[in-house]
């Protein structure tokens, strides 16, 4: 199958999230299957093209109110070995951040930026005379791709190209004003018609949710919440509309990086069968974060983006946080690296200074990331929502027990300690208030002292379990399927 990514973010060469990670694995593993995967996104200012080939002649865009131009890059970059084309426009894409600034988180031309991508995605294949059999967009920027299909090109070449859009994140909608409907070329009456308008503002997203054949997202539980008022950031009603072409597969998680047995990032490698390692780990982890040395004091971790999505404000809140009272009642230790929102970044600054079993740091560093994993006992992760998650996994693997909010992926990946089988990877809560962070830690904490023997077989079950992107790709491929014989009537649209 011929398949075309859309994305905003490819690992190595931009990354903001777990997004990033998932359309370099998910092309990575459909390549080796056997599809003619390519990938279309941005060459943002931080991407080097040295060594990268230049692809024909510049590429005309329509845009606005005439048309731009756009040099095209190819380059295989990382572990997927597929082609990827970067659009490089200097006025667009010259400049440092991918969505906008620390100063400028959203920047204002960013309808201009990601429409770009999206009708140079088809402009781009039109002259490389590839023409895919599947479009599968990610997130809002990537949202217009499938509204073109069933606009601009809906007859000609893609008139067989079947769409798939993946909800990476909800809560990022891509919403401007409405009167940059006519950057996509698109008239007035697509405004309400393609279903882009949301409170009178143009929503980039929405308008890809009502059009793309199928749509997904990243875990089955998120694919449920966001149906309902309290996860579906405003849309769930129109998801709730699309809910027969709605599927959630897990992402898989990358065993070659994160995998104890060979990881060169940890000070000891270890495996389910031989676990001293992760005794040497946890004394290297807390000498990184200044705290005694002490195998027995149970040691939690948490590696994240310092935002609210994240349950921030109910661990450090300035008003109600737990984790103060975690750190004073219970004898652990906690050791955070994150960076985030300025609020975050100081309450746990504060807490760092005035809790002596708190070690603070505020950096993104997968090293320290890397050793978090392979050091702590527990890995805390109270997340409001989590589309799918990355670090439960990983901690999984490294046979460090996640402690986590019912939601989204956490609860797809982490089943909860049933105390009379002694089943279970982990430690869940159903609500997230700082209260039950405080009691479910203290629960942790609590087996970790009296009942050593089930951490040790929860750790070998957690080390065992696999979340394999073959698994995911797979389901992928089906979908790829339906898109097509959507677009090609062979199934009646639902909607
Ligand atoms: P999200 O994409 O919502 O931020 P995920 O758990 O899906 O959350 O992915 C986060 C990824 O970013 C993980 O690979 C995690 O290890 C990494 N990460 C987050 N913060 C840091 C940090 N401060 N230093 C190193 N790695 C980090």
């Amino acid at each position: 199958m011929r398949i075309l990514m859309v994305t905003s973010e490819f690992v190595p060469l931009a990354k903001t999230g777990g997004l990033a990670d998932m359309v370099a694995a998910l092309s990575a593993e459909l390549a080796r299957m056997g599809h003619d995967v390519r990938v279309v996104m941005p060459r943002y200012y931080g991407i080097d093209i040295e060594g990268c080939e230049k692809v024909a002649g510049p590429l005309g865009v329509p845009l606005g109110f005439g048309e731009t131009w756009a040099a095209v890059y190819e380059t295989r970059s990382g572990s997927a070995d597929v082609p990827v084309y970067l659009l490089d426009h200097e006025g667009l894409f010259g400049r440092d951040g991918i969505y906008g600034t620390r100063a400028e988180p959203d920047f204002p031309d960013n309808v201009q930026r990601f429409t770009l991508l999206c009708r140079g995605a088809f402009q781009l294949c039109k002259s490389l005379g590839w023409i895919p059999e599947v479009i599968h967009g990610h997130d809002w920027p990537a949202a217009l791709s499938s509204v073109y299909l069933n606009t601009w090109e809906q007859i000609g070449p893609f008139e067989k190209t079947g769409s798939v859009l993946t909800i990476h994140n909800l809560g990022y909608q891509g919403v401007y004003p409405k009167e940059d409907i006519h950057i996509t070329q698109l008239d007035w009456e697509h405004y309400h018609g393609s279903g882009f308008e949301f409170f009178g503002k143009l929503n980039l997203l929405k308008a890809g949710l009502r059009n793309a054949d199928i749509l997904t997202t990243v875990s089955p539980t998120y694919a449920r919440e966001i149906q309902t008022a309290e996860h579906g950031h405003q849309l769930n009603g129109l998801l709730r509309h699309r809910s027969d072409d709605l599927f959630g597969v897990l992402n898989g998680m990358d065993y070659k990086d994160w995998n104890p047995e060979e990881d060169s990032l940890i000070p000891q490698q270890y495996s389910e069968d031989s676990m001293a390692g992760k005794a040497i780990n946890k004394a290297a982890l807390q000498k990184a974060f200044g705290l005694p040395n002490d195998p027995e004091r149970p040691m939690i971790g948490i590696v994240s983006r310092l935002a609210d999505q994240k349950g921030f404000g109910e661990l450090c809140g300035p008003t109600h946080g737990s984790l103060h009272d975690i750190c004073s009642d219970y004898e652990v230790d906690v050791v955070i690296l994150g960076t985030g929102d300025q609020w975050c970044e100081e309450e746990l600054a504060n807490l760092d200074a005035a809790l002596p079993n708190l070690g603070v740091r505020l950096a993104f560093d997968n090293r320290v990331a890397h050793l978090i994993e392979a050091g702590s006992d527990f890995f805390l992760m109270p997340s409001h929502y989590e589309p799918c998650g990355l670090n439960q996994m990983y901690s999984l693997r490294y046979g460090t027990l996640p402690i986590v909010h019912r939601t989204g992926g956490l609860a797809d990946t982490v089943e909860n300690l049933d105390p009379k089988t002694g089943e279970g990877t982990g430690f869940v809560f159903d609500l997230l208030t700082p209260r039950a962070i405080y009691d479910t830690v203290g629960w942790a904490v609590w087996t970790w002292y009296n009942r050593r023997e089930l951490i040790h077989t929860m750790r070998i079950r957690a080390m065992q379990k696999r979340f394999l992107w073959e698994d995911s790709a797979a389901r992928y491929e089906e979908f790829y399927q339906w898109a097509i014989d959507r677009r090609t009537g062979r199934v009646p649209r639902t909607w």
